[in-house]
């Protein structure tokens, strides 16, 4: 498959109530099945791209399309549809339900997604799967995500960006908490399973030692002009 995953044109934002920092992005492009490392400073804005991307927030002007479908033209509802239906997120603190077994939380993005549901199939048996695939011992499954160790979260969290296939994984600083050791092994197995389904990545990092492993690596004073106007 060709063809742009994700396309963001004139891109202007400013959080509401904060005129100190505002974010323009005249043009990025991830092509389907590409992997991208998006390096920046602290504070250069790289999350709120990630949000702007997510459709968890819009933009003041320009356009955020995702598998050729503009973002800010659907609803808050089909947008938050749409947004489990195409995208994997991984955050930096994984965000895993506490209270949720493992399954309950790699299953949660299928809840609100019915072509990504329909793609897992057997969604608590692909679970298991991925589990395996990524190394989680198979008795853990029904554990509660409060009593696994910080690596197996890890694969957890991963396993739910990639359940059902999603065409894009976002990923925010997801290496910033681990050793060196653990963040090889975590590259790894997101590697092995975005190369397996032409799954794009696009990863957020302030890590330069990363950007060996990625097709592309883009710097956010590259793609974005940031102001911070004086309070
Ligand atoms: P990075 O992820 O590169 O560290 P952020 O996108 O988190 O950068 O932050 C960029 C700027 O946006 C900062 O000045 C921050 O204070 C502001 N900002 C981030 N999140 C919010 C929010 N939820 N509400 C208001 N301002 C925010
Ligand atoms: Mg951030």
């Amino acid at each position: 498959m060709m063809g742009a995953v994700l396309e963001l044109s004139d891109i202007g934002y400013r959080w509401p109530g904060r005129a100190a920092f505002s974010l323009t992005v005249p043009d990025l492009t991830v092509q389907r099945g590409e992997s991208v490392l998006l390096l920046g400073e602290s504070g250069s804005g790289k999350s709120t791209l990630l949000s702007l991307i997510c459709g968890t927030i819009l933009p003041d002007r320009g356009t955020v399309r995702i598998a050729g479908t503009e973002v800010s033209k659907l609803s808050a509802r089909a947008r938050d549809r749409f947004r489990a239906e195409q995208i994997g997120v991984i955050f930096q603190q994984f965000n895993l339900l506490p209270f949720g077994s493992v399954t309950d939380n790699i299953l949660l993005p299928l809840r609100f997604a019915p072509q990504r549901r329909k793609r897992a199939g057997d969604g608590a048996a692909e679970a298991v799967k991925l589990c395996t695939a990524l190394g989680l011992p198979k008795d853990i499954i029904q554990a509660k995500a409060t009593t696994l160790s910080v690596g197996q979260q890890q694969r957890v969290a991963v396993a739910r960006a990639l359940i059902g296939q999603p065409p894009l994984i976002i990923a925010d600083e997801p290496t910033s908490a681990l050793d060196a050791d653990s963040q090889t092994a975590f590259l790894d197995l997101l590697f092995a399973q975005t190369a397996k389904h032409q799954t794009a990545l696009l990863m957020v990092s302030h890590d330069p030692r990363l950007g060996d492993r990625f097709d592309r690596v883009i710097r956010m004073e590259d793609i974005a002009v940031i102001e911070r106007a004086a309070a």
